[in-house]
């Protein structure tokens, strides 16, 4: 079968559409057709050699990581049947599970031993099919059509939600102001939660042309460019998706008292930017905020990212879905540009 596969800590990747092996019965007892896989910032630092693993004694890893596909086969006792829709899970828990793995919770794992599926250690899903055992897959409605390959990074958006509200929850909290730094698939999409919790949604990016400001205002929120420090805002929550160094920097001055920021973009190491950490620290310790990161997202965030995405306009989850390209052509894919959200691999 055709599958994109990569071989990771090589910039440039090799990558390419090979011809793979069936599916190792090793990877799980259900059998996935695969019939969409996004593409993210992960993918491409996975291509340009600054992350990504093969599994043990291999020298490539056949990559993506969100995928919607269609089961072929089930046993009887899984729960799933021929047909199903289904989102795979990205990742597994450790071999001895911590804390976090054991209580069903590996994207909060404690020893870094976990694996991820087209990331770290597993095989991807960009592939005709793949294997997963049941407990790794979630069921999505027929009714998501293609849109449900925006489950598995609205999944990771939904953690991150989750989690706000649980800090928030420490105090009396009625928040009132987000804002959104970054506005590419993981930022629309909180903002797009944002907005289903009835809050003042800002979102701040670079681009002023191409689909984003349209599909911000398509949520009643505000589209802003320029510096952090220079939207006159005072948010009670911040998502921040860029990474980018004076983005991050920007984020931590300036919230409402008791605010809560959310970290969610990856950055490079090295990215130097100066800060008055001074200032930093007194306004966070006199306004009670807290700062902290997310990453990754369990079952009960698939799930909950299924419920968003079902009560969501389905035009506007269209909109984000800005380039679907053949497998072959996965190279237009990762070459998107400012126009573009999220492109997708159709196999
Ligand atoms: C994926 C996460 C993963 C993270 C780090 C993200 O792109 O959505 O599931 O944990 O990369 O590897």
């Amino acid at each position: 079968m055709r599958a994109l596969t990569v071989r990771p800590g090589r910039p440039g990747g090799g990558s390419l559409v090979d011809e793979w092996p069936e599916p190792d019965p090793a990877e799980g007892d259900v059998l996935v057709r695969t019939l969409a896989v996004g593409v993210c910032g992960t993918d491409r630092e996975i291509l340009a050699g600054e992350h990504g693993q093969t599994p043990p004694g291999e020298d490539a890893l056949v990559l993506g990581h969100e995928v919607l596909g269609e089961v072929d086969y089930a046993p009887a006792a899984s729960g799933l049947a021929p047909g199903d829709r289904v989102v795979g899970i990205v990742r597994r828990p450790d071999p001895a599970p911590c804390l976090n793995c054991a209580a069903g919770e590996p994207d909060m794992c404690r020893t870094g031993e976990y694996t991820e599926r087209g990331i770290k250690g597993l095989h991807g899903f960009a592939r005709e099919q793949f294997r997963a055992r049941a407990e790794e897959l979630v069921r999505v409605p027929d009714g998501l059509g293609s849109r449900a390959v925006l489950v598995e990074p609205a999944s990771v958006v939904a953690k991150a939600w989750e989690h706000i509200e649980r800090i928030g929850s420490r105090a009396a909290w009625q928040p009132e102001t987000l804002l959104v730094t970054g506005a590419g698939p993981i930022g629309l999409l909180a903002a797009l939660l944002g907005a289903q919790r009835g809050l003042d949604v800002h979102v701040l990016d670079r681009v002023v042309t191409g689909p984003k400001p349209d599909l911000v205002a398509r949520l009643g929120a505000r589209y802003h460019t320029g510096e952090v420090s220079e939207l006159g805002l005072r948010p009670d929550v911040v998502v921040e998706c860029t990474g980018a160094a004076p983005v991050v920097a920007g984020v931590l001055r300036g919230n409402a008292p008791n605010a809560v920021v959310c970290l969610t973009g990856v950055s490079a190491a090295g990215r130097s930017t100066s800060v008055d950490i001074g200032a930093i620290n007194r306004e966070r310790v006199l306004d009670n905020d807290v700062v902290f990161g997310s990453v990754n997202a369990n079952r009960r965030h698939y799930e909950q990212a299924v419920e968003a995405l079902a009560a969501a306009d389905g035009g506007w989850l269209d909109g984000l879905l800005t380039r679907r390209v053949p497998l072959e052509r996965f190279a237009d894919a990762l070459d998107a540009g400012d126009d573009d959200v999220k492109s997708v691999l159709e196999l």
